[in-house]
């Protein structure tokens, strides 16, 4: 099976949670998005370098205020770039540093808890790749796990019918602006949210915490 990857880390590395702002207790609440066209501004060409990230305006703000209302956040993103041979892995780590960075400079509780991405190309098939939901259903074990050990001893993935009791999703969503991500979200099981390109995460937030506060 073709499973997700994950920034700068292998994909069960030790992974060390930053605390919710105030220190909030988390619920398991987890805020899936997309990445371009929600956090920052896609290209039908991708985005091929750090210079080229431009954030959706708002986007920090809004990621801090999903932080702020108790939701881990976990990008989960298709690039495929890589597996066209495009460019590599150490490259897309750049870009999603910048990301980062930009995020943080606009509201300091705008963190990411975990960045999965699928390298893989569209004919290979992959479970890691959007609509198939392999990157939300790690994001949920890494991020279940990694809030009781960071270390994750003992841990091992389960995907797809080989992963049968699944903690709740019900308190949770995915916002995308395609309908890949849409579909994704229905083949995992969680509340799909879809957003305009050239608004993003910004434009859908307040409905998002006012329905479920
Ligand atoms: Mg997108």
């Amino acid at each position: 099976m073709l499973v997700p990857h994950r920034e700068s880390a292998e994909l069960t590395d030790s992974l060390d949670l930053i605390s919710l702002p105030n220190n909030k207790n988390w619920d398991g609440r987890i805020a899936y998005l997309d990445r371009d066209g929600v956090i920052n501004i896609g290209s039908e060409h991708y985005v091929n370098s750090p210079s080229e990230v431009e954030l959706l305006p708002g986007a920090g703000l809004a990621i801090g205020k999903l932080r702020r209302a108790g939701y881990r956040v976990v990008v989960v993103t298709n690039q495929s770039p890589i597996g066209r041979g495009h460019w590599d892995s150490e490259n897309l780590d750049d870009i999603h540093a910048e990301i980062r960075t930009r995020l943080l400079s606009e509201d300091s509780d705008a963190h990411l808890d975990l960045i999965l991405f699928s390298p893989y190309a569209p004919w290979d098939g992959a479970w890691a790749r959007k609509p198939n939901p392999g990157m939300l259903e790690a994001g949920r074990q890494l991020i279940d796990a990694a809030s009781i050990d960071p270390d994750f001893q003992g841990l091992k993935l389960r995907f797809d019918n080989e992963w049968d009791e699944r903690p709740d999703e019900s308190t949770s969503f995915m916002v995308g602006d395609r309908g890949v991500d849409m579909a994704a979200a229905e083949n995992f099981g969680v509340r799909a949210i879809r957003c305009d390109p050239e608004i993003g995460i910004s434009g859908v937030v307040d409905s998002i915490l006012g329905g479920t506060a």
